[in-house]
């Protein structure tokens, strides 16, 4: 079963006349239209792009294209001087062919011919091809790299933000988040392939293909099995990925006393891995969330608290709100505005050190009475009376 010659020129648009700057932008231009990384899951394109990265292979290289132009094929198992001689008989069209059979066509398979098919058990991995950005910055190898048959992957880790809501966080309890994850592919259990390896179509079997190079005929190892004679078939479900994509709800649970990011491991909730390879992890970052009246600062919890006029002046004993409900707070004689009261142990359970408590702390706000009757304002001038101290004068004084 004879493969046809490849057309390289015609494959990057060029004329076979074109000069080394042609076919470096001709191939630019291909590449940044087929590669796999702008056409994520597009076969067609995959297959494109590795044909143009085969002719590129051959075309960029002035040697390999000198070989290309005189037999009509490339393989590094030709020598110049070989080609040479072929393509002086071609032309004067006598003589007797040019043998080609006692070459070693072993090395073939580390050519470029060997991308064309799929590698038997291997999923298209458009990482084996160079990134885009390769390509651009000259890293890029093309057909260079053979292609290994995947081992075991393991699946990456996910990293997301979950907020939780505040009284959750500070007495444990369940939580959900919706993740995007890939998943092993529930057809072919992550295999990438369906059922067992089958004939391969393009040899029969044998392993081998017929290349013809003008009259000549050579035996390489067929491109398609590498060889083997045996394909798999890829998965239809995931495009022989062995992943799909999937939208799920994570159920986690929120230890008591969780902080504001906090980071919770959720063991094999990452990606999926690829042929039996483990999956990652799932990292969550913790945002609690806020509350009308508390402010939560790791374990302690601040509040504001309006006190009376008599109350800060005089002390007093007022009930506040505390996270486990109302306490009794001393108000000392002679507190001031924004004065700060600390009430011990009235903060949150300590998720790091269990048995310990923050503390909740207050912020007095002293209300100034509005005074609407003659009788109260007339306390009020005797009070100041009473109390004719300037509070101004310290201020003065540090002038
Ligand atoms: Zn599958
Ligand atoms: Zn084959």
């Amino acid at each position: 079963m004879p493969t046809t010659n490849k057309d390289y020129y015609g494959t990057l648009g060029v004329k076979k006349t074109a000069t080394a700057e042609e076919i470096r932008k001709a191939f630019r231009k291909a590449a940044r239209r087929y590669h796999p990384d702008v056409n994520p899951g597009d076969k067609r394109s995959e297959e494109k792009f590795k044909e143009i990265s085969e002719a590129n292979d051959v075309l960029s290289d002035e040697k390999k294209r000198k070989i290309y132009d005189q037999v009509g094929f490339y393989s590094d198992q030709i020598d110049p001087a070989t080609a040479e001689a072929y393509a002086r008989q071609q032309g004067g069209g006598r003589g007797a062919p040019v043998d080609f059979g006692g070459f070693d066509f072993s090395g073939f398979q580390n050519g470029p011919g060997q991308h064309r098919g799929q590698h038997a058990g291997s999923p298209a991995d458009s990482a084996s091809w160079g990134s885009f950005k390769d390509i651009f910055s000259g890293i890029f190898t093309g057909a260079q790299q053979p292609q290994q048959p995947r081992g075991p992957q393991p699946g990456s880790d996910l990293e997301y933000q979950a907020t939780v809501d505040f009284w959750t966080a500070i007495r444990g309890g369940q939580a959900r988040l919706d993740v995007h994850r890939q998943e092993s592919c529930p057809t072919c259990h992550g295999q990438a392939s369906t059922g067992g390896p089958t004939q391969c179509v393009e040899c029969n079997g044998t392993g081998q293909v017929t290349q013809m190079g003008g009259r000549m005929k050579f035996n390489i190892p067929c491109p398609r099995c590498n060889g083997t004679g045996r394909t798999t078939n890829l998965c239809s479900t995931c495009h022989g990925e062995g992943l799909v994509d999937r939208d799920e709800t994570v159920e986690f649970r929120i230890k008591a006393g969780t902080r504001d990011g906090q980071r919770i491991r959720l063991q094999g909730k990452g990606n999926a891995g690829v042929n039996g390879g483990p999956a990652g992890d799932l990292f969550l970052i913790v945002r609690t969330g806020t509350h009308p009246v508390f402010t939560r600062v790791g374990d302690d919890i601040h509040l504001a608290v309006p006190v009376t006029m008599p109350e800060a002046s005089l002390g007093a004993k007022v009930d506040v709100p505390t996270i486990d409900g109302r306490a009794q707070l001393k108000i000392p004689p002679g507190t001031q505005n924004g004065q700060k009261l600390r009430m011990r142990e009235r903060g949150v359970e300590s998720s790091q050190h269990p048995g310990k408590r923050g503390d909740q702390i207050v912020t007095v706000e002293v209300q100034v009475p509005k005074l609407s009757d003659e009788r109260s304002r007339e306390i009020m001038r005797e009070l100041a009376k009473l109390n004719n101290q300037d509070p101004r004068v310290a201020l003065f004084e540090k002038l």
